[in-house]
Protein backbone atom coordinates (compact mmCIF):
# COMPACT_ATOMS: atom_id res chain seq x y z
CA UNK A 1 0.00 0.00 0.00
CA UNK A 2 1.15 3.64 -1.00
CA UNK A 3 1.99 5.95 2.10
CA UNK A 4 -1.34 7.90 0.51
CA UNK A 5 -3.47 5.15 0.13
CA UNK A 6 -2.45 4.19 4.03
CA UNK A 7 -2.91 7.85 5.09
CA UNK A 8 -6.43 7.61 3.63
CA UNK A 9 -7.28 4.25 5.35
CA UNK A 10 -5.73 4.97 9.06
CA UNK A 11 -8.05 8.34 8.71
CA UNK A 12 -11.29 6.44 7.54
CA UNK A 13 -10.61 4.49 10.63
CA UNK A 14 -10.83 7.68 12.49
CA UNK A 15 -13.49 8.99 10.93
CA UNK A 16 -15.77 5.54 11.69
CA UNK A 17 -14.26 5.46 15.04
CA UNK A 18 -15.15 9.33 15.73
CA UNK A 19 -19.07 8.41 14.41
CA UNK A 20 -18.97 5.32 17.08
CA UNK A 21 -17.63 7.68 19.89
CA UNK A 22 -20.03 10.16 18.89
CA UNK A 23 -23.46 7.95 18.80
CA UNK A 24 -22.06 6.36 22.35
CA UNK A 25 -21.95 9.70 23.87
CA UNK A 26 -25.48 10.48 22.64
CA UNK A 27 -26.68 7.27 23.41
CA UNK A 28 -24.85 7.60 27.01
CA UNK A 29 -26.91 10.85 26.98
CA UNK A 30 -30.03 9.55 26.90
CA UNK A 31 -29.40 6.94 29.59
CA UNK A 32 -28.31 10.03 32.13
CA UNK A 33 -31.51 12.19 30.92
CA UNK A 34 -34.10 8.89 32.71
CA UNK A 35 -31.57 8.32 35.35
CA UNK A 36 -31.91 12.00 35.90
CA UNK A 37 -35.45 11.72 35.64
CA UNK A 38 -35.80 8.80 37.94
CA UNK A 39 -33.05 10.30 40.82
CA UNK A 40 -35.91 13.25 41.01
CA UNK A 41 -38.87 11.04 41.09
CA UNK A 42 -36.74 9.50 43.88
CA UNK A 43 -35.92 13.26 45.46
CA UNK A 44 -32.34 12.41 44.80
CA UNK A 45 -29.67 14.84 43.64
CA UNK A 46 -28.68 14.38 40.21
CA UNK A 47 -24.62 14.77 40.91
CA UNK A 48 -23.11 11.77 43.20
CA UNK A 49 -19.40 12.88 43.62
CA UNK A 50 -18.67 9.17 45.06
CA UNK A 51 -19.85 7.59 41.91
CA UNK A 52 -18.05 9.62 39.71
CA UNK A 53 -14.70 8.71 41.47
CA UNK A 54 -15.70 5.11 41.47
CA UNK A 55 -16.25 5.31 37.96
CA UNK A 56 -13.24 7.09 37.22
CA UNK A 57 -11.17 4.96 39.26
CA UNK A 58 -12.24 1.77 37.07
CA UNK A 59 -11.83 3.29 34.10
CA UNK A 60 -8.23 4.17 34.50
CA UNK A 61 -6.96 1.15 36.86
CA UNK A 62 -5.27 -0.47 33.47
CA UNK A 63 -5.12 -0.02 30.15
CA UNK A 64 -5.13 3.36 29.94
CA UNK A 65 -1.85 3.29 26.63
CA UNK A 66 -0.95 5.23 24.91
CA UNK A 67 -2.64 7.94 27.14
CA UNK A 68 -1.79 8.30 30.56
CA UNK A 69 -4.56 7.97 33.37
CA UNK A 70 -5.22 12.02 34.18
CA UNK A 71 -5.56 12.48 30.07
CA UNK A 72 -8.13 9.45 30.36
CA UNK A 73 -10.23 10.78 33.50
CA UNK A 74 -10.15 14.45 31.93
CA UNK A 75 -11.70 12.98 29.02
CA UNK A 76 -14.50 11.41 30.63
CA UNK A 77 -14.82 14.23 33.35
CA UNK A 78 -15.96 16.47 29.98
CA UNK A 79 -18.13 13.93 29.54
CA UNK A 80 -19.83 13.49 32.44
CA UNK A 81 -19.81 17.53 32.87
CA UNK A 82 -21.65 17.33 30.22
CA UNK A 83 -24.04 15.43 31.00
CA UNK A 84 -24.77 17.37 33.90
CA UNK A 85 -25.47 20.47 31.92
CA UNK A 86 -28.24 18.60 30.13
CA UNK A 87 -29.73 18.65 33.78
CA UNK A 88 -28.75 22.51 34.01
CA UNK A 89 -30.40 23.41 30.79
CA UNK A 90 -33.82 20.82 31.41
CA UNK A 91 -34.40 22.87 34.80
CA UNK A 92 -33.35 26.32 33.09
CA UNK A 93 -35.86 25.89 30.44
CA UNK A 94 -38.74 24.80 32.83
CA UNK A 95 -38.32 28.34 35.00
CA UNK A 96 -41.52 29.75 35.20
CA UNK A 97 -39.72 33.24 33.78
CA UNK A 98 -38.94 30.90 30.72
CA UNK A 99 -42.85 31.08 30.28
CA UNK A 100 -43.80 33.08 27.20
CA UNK A 101 -47.05 33.83 27.89
CA UNK A 102 -46.03 35.43 31.66
CA UNK A 103 -46.69 39.03 30.19
CA UNK A 104 -50.42 39.55 29.41
CA UNK A 105 -51.20 41.20 25.92
CA UNK A 106 -51.68 44.36 27.31
CA UNK A 107 -48.46 44.55 29.34
CA UNK A 108 -47.78 44.79 33.34
CA UNK A 109 -50.45 47.97 34.00
CA UNK A 110 -48.64 49.92 36.81
CA UNK A 111 -51.37 52.12 37.84
CA UNK A 112 -52.71 52.78 34.38
CA UNK A 113 -49.41 52.98 32.71
CA UNK A 114 -48.51 49.72 31.08
CA UNK A 115 -44.85 48.42 30.92
CA UNK A 116 -43.54 45.72 28.31
CA UNK A 117 -46.03 47.34 25.23
CA UNK A 118 -47.07 50.40 23.75
CA UNK A 119 -43.41 52.76 23.78
CA UNK A 120 -41.01 53.23 26.61
CA UNK A 121 -41.76 54.10 30.04
CA UNK A 122 -40.00 56.89 31.56
CA UNK A 123 -39.19 56.37 35.55
CA UNK A 124 -38.91 59.35 36.55
CA UNK A 125 -38.24 61.55 39.71
CA UNK A 126 -35.59 62.63 42.52
CA UNK A 127 -33.75 60.01 44.49
CA UNK A 128 -34.83 60.94 47.38
CA UNK A 129 -38.37 61.95 48.66
CA UNK A 130 -37.03 65.73 50.45
CA UNK A 131 -40.55 67.50 50.85
CA UNK A 132 -43.43 68.18 49.65
CA UNK A 133 -42.24 71.37 47.59
CA UNK A 134 -39.50 69.55 46.44
CA UNK A 135 -41.76 66.88 45.12
CA UNK A 136 -44.22 69.09 43.78
CA UNK A 137 -41.86 70.94 41.66
CA UNK A 138 -40.49 68.15 39.90
CA UNK A 139 -43.42 66.13 39.42
CA UNK A 140 -45.63 69.38 37.94
CA UNK A 141 -43.06 69.06 35.40
CA UNK A 142 -42.57 65.84 34.60
CA UNK A 143 -46.43 65.67 34.29
CA UNK A 144 -45.98 67.83 31.14
CA UNK A 145 -43.72 65.34 29.98
CA UNK A 146 -45.07 63.52 26.45
CA UNK A 147 -45.53 59.50 26.73
CA UNK A 148 -45.37 57.65 29.54
CA UNK A 149 -44.24 58.65 32.98
CA UNK A 150 -44.14 56.79 36.00
CA UNK A 151 -43.16 58.70 39.23
CA UNK A 152 -40.27 57.74 41.32
CA UNK A 153 -38.72 58.63 44.71
CA UNK A 154 -37.14 57.06 47.27
CA UNK A 155 -38.46 57.32 51.20
CA UNK A 156 -36.67 54.18 52.67
CA UNK A 157 -33.12 54.98 51.38
CA UNK A 158 -30.13 52.12 51.37
CA UNK A 159 -27.36 54.46 51.89
CA UNK A 160 -23.79 53.53 51.60
CA UNK A 161 -22.62 55.97 54.91
CA UNK A 162 -25.04 55.38 58.07
CA UNK A 163 -24.37 58.95 58.39
CA UNK A 164 -25.86 59.86 54.91
CA UNK A 165 -30.12 60.67 54.43
CA UNK A 166 -31.64 57.56 54.88
CA UNK A 167 -34.84 58.87 53.43
CA UNK A 168 -38.15 60.43 55.09
CA UNK A 169 -39.77 56.76 55.58
CA UNK A 170 -43.45 56.98 56.03
CA UNK A 171 -44.18 60.26 55.78
CA UNK A 172 -41.53 60.20 52.44
CA UNK A 173 -44.14 57.33 51.41
CA UNK A 174 -47.42 59.88 52.24
CA UNK A 175 -45.67 62.75 50.51
CA UNK A 176 -44.39 60.48 47.20
CA UNK A 177 -48.46 59.34 47.00
CA UNK A 178 -50.25 62.82 47.22
CA UNK A 179 -47.75 64.01 44.84
CA UNK A 180 -48.65 61.42 42.66
CA UNK A 181 -52.21 61.45 42.71
CA UNK A 182 -52.06 65.43 42.35
CA UNK A 183 -50.86 64.99 39.10
CA UNK A 184 -51.95 61.73 38.02
CA UNK A 185 -48.62 59.90 38.19
CA UNK A 186 -48.27 56.06 39.07
CA UNK A 187 -45.58 55.68 41.89
CA UNK A 188 -42.37 53.39 42.23
CA UNK A 189 -40.85 53.67 44.91
CA UNK A 190 -37.96 51.07 47.06
CA UNK A 191 -38.92 48.54 49.57
CA UNK A 192 -36.01 47.76 51.78
CA UNK A 193 -37.31 45.05 54.38
CA UNK A 194 -40.30 42.63 55.00
CA UNK A 195 -40.87 44.25 58.14
CA UNK A 196 -42.00 47.18 56.37
CA UNK A 197 -43.20 45.70 53.26
CA UNK A 198 -47.34 46.52 54.02
CA UNK A 199 -46.68 50.46 54.57
CA UNK A 200 -44.45 50.32 51.60
CA UNK A 201 -47.28 48.26 49.56
CA UNK A 202 -50.22 50.41 50.89
CA UNK A 203 -48.87 53.58 49.38
CA UNK A 204 -47.55 53.09 46.04
CA UNK A 205 -48.31 51.18 42.60
CA UNK A 206 -44.97 49.86 42.16
CA UNK A 207 -42.63 48.03 44.47
CA UNK A 208 -39.07 48.76 43.86
CA UNK A 209 -35.95 45.80 45.08
CA UNK A 210 -33.04 47.89 44.63
CA UNK A 211 -29.52 46.52 43.74
CA UNK A 212 -28.06 45.85 47.62
CA UNK A 213 -31.46 43.71 48.10
CA UNK A 214 -31.78 41.77 44.53
CA UNK A 215 -30.39 38.60 46.34
CA UNK A 216 -32.67 39.03 49.81
CA UNK A 217 -34.94 36.13 49.12
CA UNK A 218 -36.71 36.33 51.88
CA UNK A 219 -37.62 39.86 50.82
CA UNK A 220 -38.18 38.66 46.90
CA UNK A 221 -40.71 35.71 48.47
CA UNK A 222 -42.68 38.19 50.35
CA UNK A 223 -43.15 40.81 47.30
CA UNK A 224 -43.97 37.69 45.55
CA UNK A 225 -46.65 37.48 47.66
CA UNK A 226 -48.04 41.48 47.41
CA UNK A 227 -49.87 41.18 43.46
CA UNK A 228 -47.99 44.33 43.45
CA UNK A 229 -46.01 45.27 40.47
CA UNK A 230 -42.25 44.60 41.06
CA UNK A 231 -39.23 46.53 39.38
CA UNK A 232 -36.31 44.24 40.19
CA UNK A 233 -32.79 45.51 39.79
CA UNK A 234 -29.66 43.84 39.17
CA UNK A 235 -27.29 43.83 41.85
CA UNK A 236 -24.33 45.65 41.03
CA UNK A 237 -22.26 42.38 41.13
CA UNK A 238 -25.02 39.62 39.94
CA UNK A 239 -25.06 38.05 36.44
CA UNK A 240 -27.94 38.13 34.31
CA UNK A 241 -28.58 34.27 35.86
CA UNK A 242 -28.72 35.42 39.41
CA UNK A 243 -31.34 38.72 38.54
CA UNK A 244 -33.38 36.29 36.67
CA UNK A 245 -33.12 33.32 39.47
CA UNK A 246 -34.09 36.61 41.72
CA UNK A 247 -36.98 36.69 39.36
CA UNK A 248 -38.15 33.16 39.29
CA UNK A 249 -38.22 33.94 43.46
CA UNK A 250 -41.11 36.75 42.51
CA UNK A 251 -43.06 34.98 40.03
CA UNK A 252 -43.17 31.52 41.38
CA UNK A 253 -44.57 33.35 44.88
CA UNK A 254 -47.44 34.16 42.68
CA UNK A 255 -46.48 37.82 41.08
CA UNK A 256 -45.78 37.43 37.55
CA UNK A 257 -45.91 41.37 37.35
CA UNK A 258 -41.86 42.31 37.35
CA UNK A 259 -40.05 44.52 35.46
CA UNK A 260 -36.00 44.30 35.34
CA UNK A 261 -33.95 46.74 35.48
CA UNK A 262 -30.28 47.16 34.36
CA UNK A 263 -28.99 49.40 36.36
CA UNK A 264 -25.15 49.00 36.12
CA UNK A 265 -22.67 46.23 37.12
CA UNK A 266 -18.98 47.13 39.16
CA UNK A 267 -16.00 47.28 36.85
CA UNK A 268 -12.38 48.63 37.46
CA UNK A 269 -13.80 51.42 34.79
CA UNK A 270 -13.86 55.08 36.85
CA UNK A 271 -15.61 57.06 34.70
CA UNK A 272 -18.92 56.63 34.88
CA UNK A 273 -20.54 55.20 38.43
CA UNK A 274 -21.23 51.81 37.13
CA UNK A 275 -20.91 50.03 33.96
CA UNK A 276 -23.59 49.74 31.88
CA UNK A 277 -24.45 46.23 30.57
CA UNK A 278 -25.93 47.72 27.74
CA UNK A 279 -26.03 43.62 25.93
CA UNK A 280 -28.21 42.80 29.49
CA UNK A 281 -31.42 44.14 27.69
CA UNK A 282 -31.32 42.07 24.88
CA UNK A 283 -29.95 39.00 26.76
CA UNK A 284 -32.36 39.89 29.18
CA UNK A 285 -34.92 39.16 26.25
CA UNK A 286 -33.66 36.52 24.73
CA UNK A 287 -34.21 34.31 27.67
CA UNK A 288 -37.65 35.66 29.20
CA UNK A 289 -40.52 37.93 28.08
CA UNK A 290 -40.71 40.17 31.11
CA UNK A 291 -39.81 44.01 30.09
CA UNK A 292 -36.53 45.19 31.11
CA UNK A 293 -35.99 48.89 31.79
CA UNK A 294 -32.23 50.59 32.11
CA UNK A 295 -31.59 53.18 35.05
CA UNK A 296 -29.30 55.65 33.28
CA UNK A 297 -28.80 57.84 36.30
CA UNK A 298 -27.34 54.79 38.84
CA UNK A 299 -25.27 53.46 35.68
CA UNK A 300 -23.71 56.15 34.81
CA UNK A 301 -23.43 58.90 37.76
CA UNK A 302 -23.83 61.61 35.24
CA UNK A 303 -25.97 63.53 32.83
CA UNK A 304 -23.39 64.54 30.60
CA UNK A 305 -23.57 61.45 28.62
CA UNK A 306 -27.37 60.55 29.09
CA UNK A 307 -29.10 60.95 26.12
CA UNK A 308 -26.49 58.92 24.09
CA UNK A 309 -26.48 55.90 26.74
CA UNK A 310 -30.56 56.41 26.68
CA UNK A 311 -30.62 56.37 22.70
CA UNK A 312 -28.49 52.96 23.00
CA UNK A 313 -30.84 51.12 25.40
CA UNK A 314 -33.75 51.92 23.65
CA UNK A 315 -32.40 50.55 20.26
CA UNK A 316 -31.19 47.72 22.03
CA UNK A 317 -34.87 46.89 23.11
CA UNK A 318 -35.40 48.36 26.26
CA UNK A 319 -38.90 48.89 27.37
CA UNK A 320 -37.93 51.75 29.61
CA UNK A 321 -35.62 54.52 30.96
CA UNK A 322 -35.08 55.39 34.84
CA UNK A 323 -33.61 59.08 35.55
CA UNK A 324 -32.98 60.85 38.25
CA UNK A 325 -34.35 64.24 38.33
CA UNK A 326 -34.92 67.39 40.59
CA UNK A 327 -35.63 70.60 40.41
CA UNK A 328 -32.61 71.91 41.77
CA UNK A 329 -30.43 68.86 41.86
CA UNK A 330 -27.18 71.02 43.74
CA UNK A 331 -29.64 71.05 46.38
CA UNK A 332 -30.41 67.80 46.42
CA UNK A 333 -30.29 65.36 50.16
CA UNK A 334 -28.78 62.30 48.00
CA UNK A 335 -27.36 61.68 44.26
CA UNK A 336 -27.51 64.97 43.65
CA UNK A 337 -24.43 65.21 41.05
CA UNK A 338 -26.57 62.21 38.97
CA UNK A 339 -29.96 64.14 38.90
CA UNK A 340 -31.27 66.13 35.90
CA UNK A 341 -32.49 69.12 36.36
CA UNK A 342 -36.06 69.96 34.97
CA UNK A 343 -34.25 71.67 31.27
CA UNK A 344 -31.93 68.22 31.43
CA UNK A 345 -34.90 66.32 31.47
CA UNK A 346 -36.93 68.15 28.68
CA UNK A 347 -33.62 68.10 26.48
CA UNK A 348 -33.75 64.39 27.38
CA UNK A 349 -36.88 63.36 26.38
CA UNK A 350 -36.57 65.94 23.23
CA UNK A 351 -33.49 64.35 22.01
CA UNK A 352 -34.93 60.36 22.63
CA UNK A 353 -38.34 61.84 20.22
CA UNK A 354 -40.84 60.82 22.95
CA UNK A 355 -43.96 62.28 21.46
CA UNK A 356 -42.93 62.87 18.16
CA UNK A 357 -43.81 59.57 16.84
CA UNK A 358 -47.42 58.59 16.58
CA UNK A 359 -47.70 55.10 17.42
CA UNK A 360 -49.60 55.42 20.75
CA UNK A 361 -51.19 52.07 21.11
CA UNK A 362 -51.76 52.30 24.76
CA UNK A 363 -54.80 54.65 25.62
CA UNK A 364 -55.08 54.15 29.21
CA UNK A 365 -51.04 54.72 29.85
CA UNK A 366 -51.13 58.37 29.08
CA UNK A 367 -54.74 58.95 30.39
CA UNK A 368 -53.49 59.74 33.61
CA UNK A 369 -50.71 62.00 32.58
CA UNK A 370 -53.71 63.89 30.56
CA UNK A 371 -55.74 64.42 33.00
CA UNK A 372 -53.47 67.79 33.86
CA UNK A 373 -51.49 67.95 30.84
CA UNK A 374 -53.62 68.47 27.93
CA UNK A 375 -50.61 68.32 25.67
CA UNK A 376 -49.93 64.49 27.03
CA UNK A 377 -53.44 63.60 25.12
CA UNK A 378 -51.78 63.64 21.40
CA UNK A 379 -48.35 62.43 23.24
CA UNK A 380 -46.86 59.42 21.96
CA UNK A 381 -44.64 56.58 23.84
CA UNK A 382 -42.29 56.35 20.38
CA UNK A 383 -38.98 55.19 20.52
CA UNK A 384 -35.73 56.89 19.66
CA UNK A 385 -35.71 59.36 16.56
C1 LIG B 1 -32.48 53.91 43.62
O1 LIG B 1 -32.99 53.69 42.53
O2 LIG B 1 -32.89 54.77 44.40
C2 LIG B 1 -31.29 53.13 44.04
C3 LIG B 1 -30.82 53.16 45.28
O3 LIG B 1 -30.76 52.40 43.04
P1 LIG B 1 -29.88 51.05 43.11
O4 LIG B 1 -30.61 50.10 44.00
O5 LIG B 1 -29.85 50.62 41.67
O6 LIG B 1 -28.54 51.45 43.63
MN1 LIG C 1 -30.11 57.61 43.74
Amino acid sequence: MSPDAGLRALRDAIDELDEQILSQILKRGHIVQQIMALKGSLGLDAFDPQRETEILGRLTADRTQPFDPGQVKAIFKAIFHASLDLKDRERWQRLQVKRRDLVPQEGIMVGGVSVGTGGPVLFVGPCSVETPQQMDAIASFISTLPGKKILRGGAFKPRTSPYAFQGLREKGLRILRETGDRYGLATVTEVLDVSTLDVVAAHTDMLQIGARNMSNTELLKAVGGTGKPVLLKRGFMSTLEELLLAAEYIVSSGNSSVVLCERGIRTFEPWTRNTLDIAAVPLLKLETSLPVIVDLSHSLGRTDIMLACARAALAAGADGLMMEAHATPELALSDGFQQLDCEGLRRLVEGLGIGIAADQTDSRASSAGARRNPTAQSASAGGPS
